[in-house]
């Protein structure tokens, strides 16, 4: 069984993201795309909103989709969620599963510098998908990491988590640029300076 995993923080998660794992999903003809959300993030500072928020979110965005599923592990074990250490678990607790870890342009290129990256490209295939503004550069890679990156074609979608913090703070509209759940949750919760 081939499982795709959509690493982020997805603070908030928005159409981007369901978009990478469903082209991600469909190209390497995984079974299925597993979300999981991160506590603290190795490369950024903490998310604005708390895990049980992000979980909920997510949660409710994928409720229709048959092959998708969210996974909690990175939010309940806390502190900084390190790829390798979630992987290794992965591998343990589900033996018999191929997994692939799906990330965007901007990912493929600080690959080199994620923990334990040599053990990673061992134990898994990347799967980048692209991002407008940034090349997916391979050649950029060591060869011993590119080789372990896939490549999938999404249509190209310029928005960001960052992007959509800064509209909603600012009182403008997110709505379809996050799933219909994931913008009624906003609303009802009243993150990211949503009036509810
Ligand atoms: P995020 O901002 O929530 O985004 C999740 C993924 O979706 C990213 O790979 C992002 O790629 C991609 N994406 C977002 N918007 C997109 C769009 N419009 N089009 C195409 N792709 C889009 O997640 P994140 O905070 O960057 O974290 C990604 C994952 O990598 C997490 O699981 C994190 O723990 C892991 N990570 C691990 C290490 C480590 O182990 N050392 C280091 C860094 C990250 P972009 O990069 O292009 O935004």
């Amino acid at each position: 069984m081939k499982v795709g995993i959509m690493g982020g923080t997805f603070d908030p998660l928005h159409i981007g993201h369901m978009l990478a794992a469903e082209s991600a999903r469909e190209a390497y003809m995984l079974e299925q795309v597993w979300f999981m959300p991160s506590h603290i993030p190795p490369h950024k500072h903490a998310a604005g909103t708390t895990g049980a928020q992000r979980l909920a979110m997510v949660n409710s965005a994928i409720a229709g989709h048959p092959a998708f599923r969210v996974l909690d592990w990175e939010v309940v074990r806390g502190g900084v969620s390190y790829t390798i250490e979630t992987v290794r678990r992965l591998q343990e607790e589900y033996a018999g599963i191929e997994f692939y870890f799906i990330i965007g342009a901007d990912m493929v290129q600080y690959l080199p510098k994620w923990r334990d990256i040599d053990e990673l490209v061992r134990r898994l295939y990347f799967i980048g998908v692209g991002r407008p503004g940034t090349p997916l550069d391979l050649d950029a890679l060591p060869q011993h990491i590119a080789r372990r990156v896939l490549i999938a074609d999404m249509p190209q979608l310029d928005i960001s988590s960052t992007m959509l913090r800064s509209r909603a703070a600012a009182g403008k509209s997110i709505r379809y640029m996050v799933p219909d759940a994931v913008f009624d949750y906003v609303q009802r919760s009243g993150c990211y300076g949503v009036q509810p």
